[in-house]
């Protein structure tokens, strides 16, 4: 066995399970990229899973002010947003959507940025209210981010100051004709 071959192997034994298993699913991941087969199955796969995203958006609730009202109440039996299959979650690991209302401080950014990062992709955006998208009355506050898109791109603005709940509903709406529109396979991107 050559030097280079056994240097190989004392890396392989030496994984822990968890470093094992990442590099196994890339492993994995990269064969089936360039298999012959990757366009077929992307061909048979891609409008099921476009569909199955779609609707099923898991939204990330980052309300900071008075919007936070309006987009907690879009989830009450009156507006029942969870009908479209528009989910509120805690985890940003769990998440396809990230909501931001309310102005975001100077102080508050890196945390927002971080929560995005955390949030595996493909994920989308949405600015609801005034304050998200421009800091609306604070937009010239020494403190205050004038847009979330300052940072992190924003997929779909809801005006409005307190953004109504049905406004919010359509604003999923539009995510999800975006997601259809640009839909992609898995495996080969196209
Ligand atoms: S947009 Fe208006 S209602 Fe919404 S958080 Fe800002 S000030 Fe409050």
């Amino acid at each position: 066995m050559s030097g280079k071959a056994e240097h190989s192997l004392g890396q392989a034994v030496m994984f822990r399970s968890k470093d094992f298993l990442k590099w196994s699913d890339n492993a994995m991941e990269y064969l089936l990229r360039k298999s012959p087969v990757a366009g077929s199955v992307d061909f048979i796969t891609k409008d099921f899973f476009n569909w199955a995203t779609r609707n099923s958006l898991y939204f990330l609730h980052f309300g900071i002010m008075c919007c936070a009202l309006e987009m907690a109440v879009a989830s009450a039996p009156r507006f029942d947003q969870q009908r479209f299959g528009i989910i509120p979650r805690s985890s940003p690991r769990q998440c396809d959507v990230l909501l931001v209302n309310g102005p975001v401080t100077k102080k508050l950014k890196p945390a927002l940025r971080r929560l995005y990062d955390q949030m595996p992709e493909p994920k989308w955006v949405m600015a609801m209210g005034e304050c998200a998208i421009s800091g609306g009355p604070f937009y010239n506050s020494y403190s205050v981010v004038p847009g979330v898109d300052q940072f992190i791109p924003v997929d779909i603005y809801i005006p409005g100051c307190p953004a109504r709940p049905e406004a919010l509903i359509d604003g999923f709406l539009k995510l999800q004709k975006l997601i259809k529109k640009n839909k992609k396979g898995l495996l080969t991107g196209r």
